[in-house]
């Protein structure tokens, strides 16, 4: 069979203004080994005021990545002061939107029903939603892991069918690795993954097998290679270590 193309997504959360973003694309487009676009899907989340450097950038040079966008509102247009309609990033050339990222959710008090509106919105601009779910240390502790994952995806994707689901990306991103250097072991990252297939596939039938699977939180070119061993890993999402153009290209690498 061919080998499997993994996923790995940087998401830049709040860091490099366009200038930085211009320079980390083109120092990455230097980095990145030979091939690794026929192995790996690379995808970049910067900022929104860099979405347009970024895409211009990858562009004029060819370069083998991916654009995506860290969020978006669910209506397409209209009186809401700050925020950005999906059809706009559509419009530049953004393939992937996260949706449900724990920071969004816990800073920005986004709430399940937003989470689904806004990944039906995502979705009705052709866009591929990213689907981040994960518990806590406390949720963890009192061993409600998956119950918590369980309740994120009911939640979120409500009415779809298997065809549907099996066109999204679903990242498993335990919020006690999130940031703080502590990664989930290859083995509960997999034991997760599988989780969520399965339970992906019991409600929303057989087509949703194929839905891709990312794992997420303190992602480093060290731990790389282990965390995809797990055959329901399909990729990582990758926060601080996607910044800088070398560590991000060495976690490329190692995906290869
Ligand atoms: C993230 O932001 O999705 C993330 C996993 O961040 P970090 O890799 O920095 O933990």
């Amino acid at each position: 069979p061919a080998p499997r193309r993994v996923l790995v997504a940087g998401n830049w959360k709040m860091h490099h203004d366009h200038l930085e973003t211009i320079r980390t694309l083109q120092e990455l487009g230097l980095r990145l080994p030979e091939g690794a676009s026929s192995r790996v899907e690379v995808v970049v989340h910067p900022p929104f005021t860099d979405l347009r450097s970024a895409q211009t950038t990858i562009e004029d040079r060819g370069l083998p990545l991916v654009l995506g966008a860290q969020h978006c509102y669910h209506q397409d247009a209209g009186a809401f002061t700050g925020e950005v309609a999906p059809p706009m990033l559509a419009r530049l050339g953004v393939r992937y939107v996260l949706v449900g990222h724990s920071e969004r959710r816990r800073l920005f008090g986004q709430d399940d029903q937003q989470v689904a509106a806004t990944l039906q919105a995502i979705r009705r601009h052709g866009m591929v939603p990213v689907l981040c779910v994960g518990e806590t240390e406390e949720e963890r502790a009192a061993g409600a892991t998956e119950e918590r994952l369980a309740a994120q995806l009911t939640a979120a994707l409500a009415g779809l069918d298997g065809e549907a689901v099996s066109a999204l990306v679903v990242a498993y991103e335990p919020v006690w690795a999130i940031g703080t250097g502590q990664t989930a072991t290859p083995e509960d990252a997999q034991a997760a993954c599988a989780f969520i297939r399965g339970r992906l596939v019991e409600a929303h039938g057989p087509e949703a097998a194929a839905v891709r699977l990312l794992y997420g939180g303190s992602v480093t070119p060290e731990t790389t290679l282990e965390l995809l061993r797990g055959r329901d890993v399909d990729g990582l999402l990758v926060g601080g270590a996607s910044l800088r153009a070398d560590s991000f290209a060495a976690i490329v690498q190692a995906a290869m």
